[in-house]
């Protein structure tokens, strides 16, 4: 049985005092969610404020991105074991976002990873097509390619521990969501390579969750495919209410 995950990711958005009035307002409208895992993922200036706000309840707090070193001359870059000192639980990585604009490679997101686990954090590790890329039939070929390089040398000790993030990018805050079958239909193709590469127990207990354009009017269609573990909300995450209603999708 897998732990659903519902994780906010609220990008460069939020000041401090804003993700203060966010938590404030969000934490009483989840108090009665039972069995889901929920994740917020603010700027780097208020994370350990959200974490500070948010222990001992049951949110959790992931970083939008981190570097693979533990420490170094890396100027404007944050280590795995800072962001666990922050509060973090959690951190996001290979977003499509931070591929498209800051050059993030596959290997990149594989050391990250990889030090994601050894730190301690979980890694919500995201990957999927372009609009291109679907329509010219290559979804599974270029999912394929990014989940076995960014999970390779993963011990399968570890790999449960990973979140996959399937966000296809045509469906990233453009409104345009992928249909449940659609979802469902790479959800059960990356369970299968994960079988492939790590095993059947792997495969059962590892979360992949949906993202692109998740909202409270098509979260509940979503999480009742049997693939799909979760979503990683973007926009709808940004107004307590609505990312609340997502946390309640059942
Ligand atoms: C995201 O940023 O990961 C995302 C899925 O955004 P949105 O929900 O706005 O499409």
């Amino acid at each position: 049985m897998r732990t659903p995950v519902i994780a906010g990711n609220w990008k460069m958005y939020k000041t401090t005092a804003e993700s203060q009035a966010f938590v404030k307002e969000f934490l009483p409208l989840v108090a009665g969610v039972q069995g889901v895992e929920i994740v917020l993922s603010p700027p780097f200036p208020s994370l350990s404020v959200v974490a500070a706000l948010t222990s001992g309840t049951k949110v959790g707090v992931a970083s939008q991105n981190v570097h693979f070193a533990a420490e170094g001359a890396y100027t404007g870059e944050v280590s795995p074991g800072m962001l666990k000192d922050a509060g973090a639980g959690y951190a996001i990585i290979g977003h499509s976002e931070r591929r498209q604009y800051f050059a993030e490679t596959d290997d990149g997101v594989n050391r990250k990873v990889k030090a994601v686990l050894a730190a301690g954090l979980v890694p919500i590790m995201c990957l999927g097509e372009t609009l291109a890329e679907r329509e010219a039939g290559r979804t599974f070929e270029v999912v394929e390619r990014q989940l076995r390089a960014d999970l390779s040398g993963v011990a399968a000790a570890d790999a449960p521990t990973v979140i996959v993030a399937y966000e296809p990018v045509w469906a990233i805050g453009t409104g345009k969501t992928a249909t449940k079958e659609q979802a469902q239909e790479v959800h059960a193709f990356l369970r299968g390579l994960v079988k492939e590469i790590f095993g059947g127990l792997v495969a059962e207990k590892i979360r992949i969750l949906y993202g692109g354009s998740v909202k409270t009017e098509n979260i509940a269609e979503l999480m009742a495919q049997p693939d799909i573990d979760g979503a990683l909300v973007g926009g709808a995450s940004l107004k307590a209410n609505s990312f609340a209603g997502i946390a309640k999708y059942r």
